[in-house]
């Protein structure tokens, strides 16, 4: 019997020791995640701002690659579905499949589709129904938010 409760115990102490090492790692990976982030970042992926039209290099981003979420590394477009919209905001006709949630929001009055990273929960931009074929989507998306990494 006292083993018994001893060796219960025992596993107890280690069940609680695994818990909070878990939640160790798990806080540390989210405040290095945000430390890492700009303000002007944060409060676009988290406050749902949107940059000045026109400020990101990545509007004349040609090359070949992929996009990434800036706030947990998601890759969400790849180079073949960016294209030039003329609204000075990176845009990309598609999305790969299952990064992203949207919902509709009215901050400007008129309901808009927002879309946000599925993993961590940034907001990245607009969705409007003005895009090229072959999907006539438009994916507005804050150039702040995306880390491009060119093919090699
Ligand atoms: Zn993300």
């Amino acid at each position: 019997m006292a083993i018994i409760i001893f060796k219960e115990k025992f596993m107890v102490y280690h069940l609680i020791g695994a818990i909070l090492i878990i939640t160790g790692i798990i806080l540390s990976s989210k405040k290095k995640m945000s430390k890492d982030l700009t303000p002007e970042q944060k409060h676009i992926l988290f406050e749902e701002g949107t940059e000045q039209p026109g400020s990101s290099s990545l509007n004349y981003e040609k090359r070949e690659g992929d996009y990434f979420c800036v706030g947990c590394g998601t890759k969400l477009f790849e180079s073949n579905t960016k294209y030039e919209s003329g609204s000075g905001w990176p845009s990309f006709f598609q999305a790969l499949p299952n990064v992203f949630e949207t919902k509709i929001d009215t901050l400007i009055g008129s309901p808009r589709t927002e879309y946000h990273c599925k993993k961590c929960g940034g907001h990245h931009g607009h969705i409007f129904d003005d895009g090229p074929e072959p999907t006539k989507k438009r994916y507005c998306n804050n150039g702040a938010c995306l880390i491009f990494k060119p093919k090699d």
